[in-house]
């Protein structure tokens, strides 16, 4: 924040009655330091379709409903959790609050009746808990109590956290918030996150949400300071209050003395110095002490991050999440459309290689427009996800691939393919992709004279164990370090009750990964490791020692990823590797490497 605004920001503050400085601590997901006005996103009341359901719909349409009150009930869940952690006299009123909501979505009046209106009489289950409300809201409508007004507004509540599950719709945009806001909010899914114009936000936290979520990813990429899994925010926060977050501690400052915000500004500037001397290295090889070059290639989520991926000197992308193309909608793209996306993309990178990786929808990063197709199993990390829904889908394989051999006439261009775990859904993929090709050249469509490379997301434990089975079905690995370590260590990524627990550094995952490599290495295919490690400069040392040279990070983090490389020496990293793997305590393992980290 410069100077003027901030004078800005304490004058607000001098006319009015001082608000108490709060301080909360939650976990610092992308770091820098926000000064900036609470935006609160709050619920509220929410247009709905209605329609009449097919009669050979109707089961369909009662899981819906069933897999809305489930996903209800988690964030419910999850919300009491983190009211425990406060302070014993808020702790104990949202604790009521929340024992009120999770009553609502069992047996209550409001679901049943919901649910009959399903059945009997075929209303779609968005109208169906909505014509439930208002005939509850009438009913009371007479009596001028607030105590029945105050219990009515937690039923809308209730209603509206049901509804917005089963559209998957936000209140209000993201996008349109005042300029200079730190959006505050329950929760913030990855596509609100894709939705964030850093041009007006400047930070954000959440009271839900985990260090290694796709959301946590999203603020490195925009390069926002974000704190998640701050315990009762959402109820202290008031839009226009001024708040810092602190992105590296994991801190939120609400109603700041003058004295913080002064602390604060000043780290503030110190860090952004620290960024702008780092972005002299973008001239700097990535070449290691003893001369061994390592390419660095960016991660991208969305398109808006190009200049940054262009400023930093990336050797290309190494992962292009392409679930950007589908979130924040209600359709489908269609080849055109994904075609031009990575028209632009291709054409900005200027000769340099685009891994554009299949959609990996599912877990947290949903798109309307599929959630109906696969339910609850779309929800979950151990569902219908990734290559097993683009397999169950074939048409949406289909699309992708013929849009990016069409942008493969434009220069380099690589298929990645997530979630695999058998080698029957890459031979699979291949058909479906050489059947494609066949159809556009019929067609007499331009595309690059051969197939583009086709590879294989490595971060589920099964791929890594037979590593060397799909080393002869595919062109290159790359690890994603994220989901292995999740999936390993069976961790939720998103669940911040678990945070602590989630190590990629655990023996066992770092096992995997050596596997991995060896497997590439004696099958002489590329491997790349593109998961958050490849862009932590702790890590470096060890994963050049394990024989990666291949990165892939969000475009943020590759000066720093350069620096270190080239203060490491090769050999002394792969002999220091080898010590680290023959440890089997993960204590050791952090010691070994920050002692090695340590010394040069
Ligand atoms: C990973 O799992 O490490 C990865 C890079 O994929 P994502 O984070 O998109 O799941
Ligand atoms: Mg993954």
């Amino acid at each position: 924040m410069n100077p003027k605004s901030t004078k800005n920001l304490g004058n607000k503050k001098s006319t009015a009655k001082p608000a108490k400085e709060i301080v909360i601590d939650g976990l610092g997901v992308s770091s820098g330091i926000a000064i900036g006005m609470v935006h609160v996103r709050e619920s509220g009341a929410i247009a709905v379709p209605e329609y009449i359901v097919a009669a050979s719909k109707i089961t369909e349409e009662l899981k819906r409903f069933e897999v809305a009150l489930g996903t209800a009930r988690r964030q419910v869940s999850r919300l009491r959790n983190k009211a425990n952690k406060l302070p014993a006299a808020a702790a104990e009123e949202m604790g009521l609050l929340l024992e009120a909501y999770a009553q609502m979505l069992g047996d209550s009046r409001l679901v049943r009746g919901a649910r009959r209106r399903i059945s009997e009489n075929r209303t779609n289950a968005e109208a169906a808990i909505q014509a439930e409300i208002n005939d509850i809201t009438q009913g009371f409508a007479q009596l001028d109590d607030s105590y029945i007004a105050a219990r009515l507004d937690d039923i809308r509540e209730v209603a509206n956290r049901i509804t917005r599950a089963l559209t998957q719709s936000h209140v209000r945009p993201i996008s349109t918030v005042p300029k200079g806001s730190i959006v505050i909010s329950e929760e913030v899914t990855p596509a609100d996150a894709a939705q964030l114009d850093p041009k007006r936000v400047v930070g954000f936290a959440a009271v839900l949400g985990g260090a290694q979520g796709h959301t946590a990813i999203m603020a490195r990429a925009l390069g926002l300071p974000a704190v998640l899994g701050v315990p009762g925010l959402s109820a202290m926060a008031k839009s226009g209050d001024v708040i810092i977050v602190d992105g590296e501690v994991g801190r939120i400052i609400l109603n700041p003395t003058p004295a913080t915000l002064a602390i604060f500004e000043s780290k503030q500037f110190e860090y952004r110095r620290r960024q702008a001397r780092f972005s002299k290295m973008k001239r700097q090889p990535a070449v290691t002490r003893d001369g061994v070059e390592i390419s660095l290639f960016a991660n991208v989520e969305l398109p808006i991050e190009m200049p940054q991926v262009m400023m930093a000197g990336a050797a290309g992308i190494g992962l292009l999440r392409s679930e950007f193309m589908f979130m924040n909608r209600d359709d489908l793209p269609g080849e055109e459309e994904q075609f031009l996306m990575l028209r632009d993309i291709i054409k900005t990178l200027n000769g340099r290689t685009l891994t554009v990786r299949t959609l990996d929808i599912g877990g947290e990063k949903l798109a309307q427009s599929l959630t109906e197709d696969v339910g609850e199993s779309a929800q979950s990390a151990l569902g219908l996800r990734g290559i097993r829904l683009s397999l169950a889908r074939p048409d949406l394989l289909e699309t992708q691939f013929a849009a990016i051999l069409r942008a493969s006439a434009l220069g380099p261009i690589r298929i990645l393919l997530p979630m695999v775990s058998t080698t029957r859904e890459v031979k699979k993929s291949r058909e479906i992709l050489k059947k494609v090709a066949a159809s556009l050249k019929r067609k007499k469509i331009t595309m690059a004279k051969k197939l583009p490379p086709l590879g294989v997301m490595i971060e589920v434990p099964s791929a890594a164990l037979t590593a060397d089975a799909l080393v002869s079905v595919c062109d290159f690995f790359a690890i994603g370090s994220n989901d292995l370590t999740q999936y390993t260590l069976a961790i939720d990524r998103t669940d911040e009750r678990v945070a602590t627990l989630y190590n990629p550094l655990h023996p066992s995952v770092l096992r995997l990964i050596e596997m991995s490599v060896g497997a590439a290495l004696r099958g002489r295919i590329p491997i790349s490791i593109c998961g958050e490690i490849a862009g932590d400069p702790r890590v470096t040392a060890l994963l050049l020692g394990l024989g990666v040279r291949e990165l892939s990070m969000s475009a943020h983090t590759i000066p720093a990823v350069k620096q270190r490389v080239r203060e490491i020496d090769l050999s002394a990293a792969t002999e220091r590797a080898s010590a680290i793997m023959a440890q089997s305590d993960s204590g050791r393992i952090a010691m070994l490497l920050d002692d090695f980290n340590a010394l040069v």
